[in-house]
């Protein structure tokens, strides 16, 4: 396959919780490739921002996180213990609690802030520069990798988007209602879709992945038929 030769740079943007991170990681697992969850680094922002009152009933305290960016540290680091990267913050590792539902409903008014977005994208950049990486997040192929060599635009049907993600936090231990996922994950489709920097949308030459009736398998086959065809 020619991507084992010439290292590329796969953009995979979409719709909250239809797995790109999942998708994401297995393939660049099985190129040899660096996984990055861009998702996790505003995660990684939103949960400073909650823990220090710079986000309050949704309001983000604007001046205090201008003022608070240079304290804010987002990196990734090898876990040996789970084979992953895990997102740090500051001299934290905070992979678990960026996934609680209280860093899903604030997570989207901190991602439209312009300077926070500049600050991670330049991290991004940083990290795709020797290119044989997989991303994934909501502006990978339109702002962060517009030359990407493959972009794909997930979604899948709100419904069963709600109920894979009710499945995976219920078994995490979380007490969460259906109800309330559902509606979190419609209102962080609104706020990315209609937010002034960087909206999500599809790339242009994006190929789209619906994958409500796909097993993770199919959308795995589905994708490195892509990549070979490149
Ligand atoms: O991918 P994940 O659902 O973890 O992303 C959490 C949130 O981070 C999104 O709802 C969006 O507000 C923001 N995000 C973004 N740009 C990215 C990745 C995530 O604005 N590239």
């Amino acid at each position: 396959m020619s991507d084992k030769v010439r290292k590329l740079i796969i953009a995979i943007d979409g719709h909250s919780s239809c797995g790109k991170s999942t998708v994401a990681r297995q393939i660049a697992h099985e190129l040899n490739y660096i996984f990055i969850d861009s998702g996790a680094m505003y995660r990684a922002v939103a949960l400073y921002c909650l823990r220090n009152q710079i986000i309050v009933d949704g309001i983000v305290d604007l001046p205090r996180l201008l003022a608070n960016l240079e304290n804010i540290k987002v990196y990734f680091k090898w876990n040996p213990l789970t084979g992953q990267n895990d997102i740090w913050l500051n001299e934290e590792n905070v992979a678990e609690e960026i996934r609680l539902l209280q860093v899903s409903q604030n997570v989207s008014p901190i991602a439209a802030v312009a300077e926070v977005r500049h600050l991670l994208v330049s991290l991004q950049h940083e990290m795709g520069k020797s290119k044989g990486i997989v991303m994934d997040g909501r502006d990978i192929g339109t702002v962060v990798f517009p030359n990407a060599d493959l972009k794909i635009f997930m979604t899948a049907d709100p419904k069963v988007r709600a109920q894979r993600r009710y499945d995976e936090l219920v078994a995490k231990g979380e007490e969460v209602s259906f109800e309330e996922i559902m509606t979190n994950i419609i209102e962080r489709d609104r706020y990315d879709e209609s937010r002034e920097v960087s909206p999500l949308r599809k790339a242009g030459d994006a190929i789209i992945l619906d994958n409500s009736l796909m097993t993770r398998e199919e959308q795995l086959a589905w994708i490195f038929d892509k990549v070979s065809d490149i």
